[in-house]
């Protein structure tokens, strides 16, 4: 007999997570499990901020899917998916095609540059491991470039989008640049980094006052501010902004992009209604028509009670991959109760560089400064831990030990 063939697409928060749970099961012999992801390691998207600026290496951030994958229960392919067809039930590759009778899907969120002309050409990002990665590489060619002309003029360093991850990324850089800039003889006041957002303030995922200490915080640490600002164009030195229906134009040296992200490409591509790569899931995160696809992390929209979508993060991700993988059981055993996701909220917190941050816990409490950074410093172990267990924790642990 053929074994079930269990396909995941994706070893972020949420396929990672996945294929740990299913690596905890007794499948037997008749169910094969596969994950593809393009990688051969998974990487932390919530430390990539840190990637962004140097302060965290590559080996710190990622993690070895063959180590940290039991191989025996879980075959890994490192290969880019490049299409889904849930009709044929074949998920096709750069270097082949796997059929399959079961599909989780978590290929994560895409840079959505919202078509603004030379965006793409000119904006670097840190929505991967390997752009973080590519970002610091030329924060480091960039300032080195200009510490050997005359300096008259000052370097703009420019964050798009003062969201989530536009002030995480502000808040290390902020803390990084004066000490590359001493590296290499340019005095940091040189260095005018600025922030242009779109809504009239700083994080408009959380409340005023939270975006307020934020900006605060950020402005003593001399970023400067645009806000209510539309990005119209952007070109390899300057940007054309408009604010209260003004246009100007700013001078860039380099240019970060934040603001947007969508799900994945290929998601729209499937014969499933999405939009910017996402599917609004069925309660019991299965694909609308498609009972046997699964769609988990940034790429699933569940809307909450109020009717408003979720905003992708990475505790979501886990929880539905675990849904997910329940309700697959279900249906694999034939046994057992399919169950609703019902998001666990267990609070959000955003840094501001390493000792600040802002937040709000699960109960709704708003949490500042050192506290707030030191829950958010306690809640990336707890990440590990809902995705792996201790054994996850004490990889991290002793890759670091490794590491110095
Ligand atoms: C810079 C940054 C900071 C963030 N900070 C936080 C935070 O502090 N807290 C928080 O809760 N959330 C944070 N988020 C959001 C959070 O990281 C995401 O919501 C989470 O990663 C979603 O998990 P996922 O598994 O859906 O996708 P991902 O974790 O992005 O994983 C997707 C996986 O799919 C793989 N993949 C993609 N395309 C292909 C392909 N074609 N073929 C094969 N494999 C492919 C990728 O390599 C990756 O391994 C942050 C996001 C960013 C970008």
């Amino acid at each position: 007999m053929t074994p079930i063939k269990i396909i995941i697409l994706g070893a972020g928060y949420a396929g990672l997570t996945a294929s740990l749970q299913l690596q905890k099961q007794s499948l037997g012999d008749q169910v094969e499990v596969t994950l593809i992801n393009k990688n051969h390691y998974h990487y932390q998207t919530i430390w990539l901020h840190r990637n962004a600026v140097g302060v965290n290496t590559k080996e710190q951030t990622a993690f070895d899917l063959r180590e940290i994958l039991d191989l025996e229960r879980i075959r890994f392919i490192k290969d880019k998916v490049t299409a889904i067809d849930c009709d044929q039930q074949v998920i096709t590759t750069s270097n082949g095609e796997y059929p399959y009778d079961y599909l989780i899907i978590g290929l994560g969120s895409e840079i959505d540059s919202f078509q603004i002309p030379g965006l793409k050409e000119h904006a670097y990002s840190i929505t991967s491991l390997s752009r973080s990665t590519r970002l610091f590489d030329q924060i480091m060619a960039s300032l080195l470039q200009y510490s050997q002309t005359t300096m008259e003029t000052p370097f703009h360093l420019i964050v798009g989008g003062g969201g989530f991850t536009g002030v995480e990324l502000l808040g290390e850089l902020t803390e990084r640049l004066p000490e590359l800039c001493s590296e290499m003889g340019i005095s940091p006041s040189q260095i005018k980094l600025k922030s242009i957002e779109y809504e009239p303030t700083v994080l408009p995922e959380f409340d005023l006052e939270l975006g307020e200490y934020a900006m605060q915080q950020l402005e003593k640490r001399h970023v400067e501010f645009y806000l209510g600002t539309k990005i119209r164009s952007v070109s390899k030195t300057s940007i054309k902004i408009e604010r209260s229906g003004l246009v100007e134009d700013i001078p860039v040296d380099l240019f970060v992009w934040t603001a947007g992200v969508k799900g994945h490409h290929l998601i729209d591509q499937m014969n499933i209604p999405s939009e910017l790569g996402r599917v609004e899931v069925e309660a019991d995160l299965t694909a609308p028509g498609y009972p046997n696809i699964f769609i988990i992390g940034d790429v699933a929209l569940i809307r909450n009670q109020e009717g408003k979508p979720y905003l992708p993060n990475a505790d979501i991700a886990i929880q539905k991959a675990k849904v997910a993988v329940h309700n697959l059981l279900v249906k694999l055993n034939q046994k057992g109760q399919s169950q609703s996701f019902i998001f666990k909220n267990r609070g959000t917190i955003a840094s501001i560089g390493s000792k600040d941050a802002i937040g709000v816990t699960g109960k709704g409490r708003r949490i500042f400064g050192r506290l707030a950074s030191i829950l958010k410093k306690i809640s990336d172990y707890v990440f590990l831990f809902q995705m792996g267990g201790f054994k996850l924790i004490w990889y991290q642990f002793i890759k670091q030990k490794n590491k110095k």
